[in-house]
């Protein structure tokens, strides 16, 4: 595995592996990687014959009240990740080699950006969708690789890569969850014991959710309410929001048919997590697609959608 931190050597890297007909796959993530950054690894191994994966803590999709600077970092650890993982070029950039100078050039993508988390977190999907693009930029041309967990960040870069016609197909991968149904995330460890131990209400809430839905209930009220009342048994997990939406442009679904999206956001001491299942419904035909649960990553195989 190769490491680099400047944009013209990650440029000129992917240009030579393409020259050459290869293939490139690309993860960007925030490091302190777990099993479900490495399942986007291992998604692009399978499919490319290059695989690029970047490490980078952006600030400008952090608000100013937020936790960039406490945010975890493992540099050793998730380097020894991604190697295992068959990463061949680690793309560590320095902030001032994203942001030589403060962006004049942002990307917004309206609409998707405002609801949901956009509505608690004001800016935060600019900062994400500015960031990928300037990523795709330096990668080039490129399969890449984002999981459903983020299912919101998912919506807004498959519209900005459309939009922009970007050089990117993207592909969204299966939510990891825990054992015991909590999503995988880097801001787990700001949980104490007793909030971590509260942490599955979420997707239990979630799970019951669609075994409502696979019994007949298609009122999106009626759904948001029975995951607000399981939300509210765990008197430590605050329920920021809960929402039935498209999948594709976040558009609220009150009555639910096709394909849903099920997202929640909630405090859990000082942690703000986020979850969500997929729920595909037609007539009375339900498909829940409820994430894939490992603590083995080494010998899980997971298939990216599409
Ligand atoms: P982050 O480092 O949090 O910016 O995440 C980098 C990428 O990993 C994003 O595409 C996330 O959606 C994805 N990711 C993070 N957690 C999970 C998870 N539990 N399951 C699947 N993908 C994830």
């Amino acid at each position: 595995m190769i490491t680099a931190s400047g944009v013209a050597e990650v440029r000129s890297a992917c240009d030579e592996a393409r020259r050459a007909g290869r293939r490139v796959g690309f993860v960007p993530t925030m490091g302190f990687l777990h099993p479900g950054h490495r399942s986007l690894m291992r998604a692009a191994r399978v499919g490319n014959d290059v695989v690029v994966a970047s490490i980078f803590v952006n600030p400008l999709q952090f608000g100013p009240t937020e936790d960039l600077e406490r945010y975890p970092r493992d540099l050793a650890g998730d380097s020894a990740a991604a190697e295992a993982e068959g990463v061949d070029l680690l793309f560590l950039p320095a902030v001032d080699e994203m942001y030589p100078e403060p962006p004049l050039t942002t990307v917004h993508v309206a609409g998707l950006s405002e609801v949901l988390c956009g509505a608690s977190r004001p800016g935060h999907f600019d900062g994400v969708a500015t960031v990928v693009a300037k990523l795709l930029s330096i990668v080039g041309p490129c399969t890449a690789y984002f999981g459903r967990k983020d299912a919101q960040q998912l919506a807004v870069v498959r519209r900005m890569v459309s939009d922009l016609h970007l050089p990117a197909d993207v592909v969204g991968c299966p939510l990891v969850r825990e054992r015991d149904g909590v999503a995988m995330s880097s801001r787990n460890a700001y949980l104490s014991e007793e909030d971590r131990r509260a942490a599955p209400v979420l997707f239990g809430a979630l799970r019951a959710a669609a075994a409502a839905v696979t019994g007949g209930e298609r009122s999106g009220g009626a759904l948001r309410r029975l995951i607000a009342r399981e939300v509210a048994r765990e008197p430590r997990v605050a329920l920021e929001y809960v929402a039935t939406c498209r999948p594709d442009d976040l558009e609220p679904l009150d009555h639910l048919e096709g394909d849903v999206l099920v997202a929640v956001a909630a405090r859990v001491g000082s942690a703000r997590l986020i979850d969500n299942i997929t729920l595909c419904i037609r007539d009375a035909d339900v498909v829940a697609d409820l994430g894939v649960v490992t603590d083995r990553p080494e010998s899980e195989v997971l298939c990216a959608e599409r």
